[in-house]
């Protein structure tokens, strides 16, 4: 541990001061994570400010919940420095930018304040050069990584919890832990209810050693540094200082370009017209009105609107079963 005692500054070129304007540090590495209600973006924050602390470094970490429900965009941010941090706000412009849920990969969230050097961390079934061709941005970032977490995750702990292979490649990229301090923070940290399971733990452990070993880095940007300029002005969020007061919605009717479908993370309801007997239990129970009516007849599913709660497969009768819950990634065409 560090001198509490010690006492540092920002200075405008980013670099930290101590109190006689000598220089003791460069300014912390900042990572924001991006991922979905129930995906652990709070836990594995917190898990990279664990092991930061093990490797004697000064760290925070805290999450930002948006509306309280499944499936909701979360955002976790960890700081980390060789002096006490003196600022404690969220973080704006990132070192490194963590996407565990692939959906959120072009959000304005994801986009905002994302500079040249700022690395990119993905969790995506492709490589880290196509991770470039997603969004005109990331051809123009210096580092950007790609690891398939949610693939490890369903081999390793049979459950889409992807933040774990996650924690693994990004303390890998940033070079914060040796895989050692890694597996030695989870084994002290992780929820209780993982570590009293012996093959639960040991799975954990598995996932975060193949997100260490398998994460791919890609430095050879395919577009110039301009291009983030001109994206990042449409993407940057409005500051506290000029939303409306009281949170009006200065122009209302907006509730179609809202795209619900954009939150489902695990399962998709898969809707068969060979046993559909149209009683429309479906179409009257479905919260996001996503059911597809057309001449008085069930046809299909919104994907672009349903947002995966499966409450039309739980009202759907038992003898018709017209509609069963798929996992994602197995569910055909491509997620919408
Ligand atoms: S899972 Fe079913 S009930 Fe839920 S939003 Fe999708 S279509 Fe509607
Ligand atoms: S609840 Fe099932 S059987 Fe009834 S309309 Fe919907 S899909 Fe068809």
């Amino acid at each position: 541990m560090k001198d509490p005692g010690i006492f540092a500054e920002f200075g405008d070129d980013g670099v930290v001061y101590s109190s006689r304007k000598t220089i003791i540090d460069v300014k912390p590495i900042e990572v924001r994570w991006h991922g979905r209600a129930g995906q652990g973006i709070r836990t594995v924050a917190l898990l990279l400010g664990h092991v930061a602390l093990a490797e004697g470094k000064w760290t925070q970490a805290f999450p930002q919940f948006g509306p309280e429900r499944r499936g909701a965009a979360v955002e976790g941010f960890t700081r980390i420095a060789d002096v006490p941090l003196t600022i404690h706000g969220g973080i704006v412009s990132p070192d490194v930018v963590v996407v565990i849920d692939d959906s959120l990969l072009t959000s304005a969230s994801v986009l905002n304040g994302l500079r040249q050097d700022t690395t990119l961390i993905a969790n995506v079934p492709y490589s880290a050069k196509e991770l470039r061709n997603v969004h005109p941005v990331f051809g123009a970032l210096n580092r950007v990584a790609a690891v398939d977490a949610t693939a490890i995750s369903l081999d390793t702990i049979k459950r889409n919890m992807p933040n774990t292979p996650m924690l693994g490649a990004v303390a890998r990229v940033t070079g914060t832990a040796k895989l050692e301090t890694l597996k030695s923070v989870l084994t002290e940290h992780l929820p209780e209810r993982v570590r009293r399971r012996a093959e639960l733990l040991e799975a954990n452990l598995n996932a975060v050693e193949r997100g260490y070993n398998e994460v791919q880095v890609d430095e050879e940007p395919t577009s110039p540094p301009e291009v983030i300029g001109e994206y990042i002005k449409g993407a940057t969020l409005p500051s506290w200082e000029e939303l409306s007061l009281g949170g009006i919605i200065p122009q209302p009717a907006t509730s179609l370009s809202y795209k619900t479908g954009s939150w489902r993370s695990e399962l998709r309801p898969v809707w068969d017209a060979e046993k559909c007997t149209n009683c429309y239990m479906c179409f009257i129970h479905c919260p996001d009105n996503a059911i597809l009516i057309k001449d008085g007849k069930v046809i299909g599913i919104d994907y672009e609107y349903c947002k995966g709660c499966g409450i039309c497969a739980a009202v759907c009768p038992p003898k018709v079963k017209a509609i069963t819950m798929h996992p994602e990634r197995e569910a055909a065409p491509a997620k919408q």
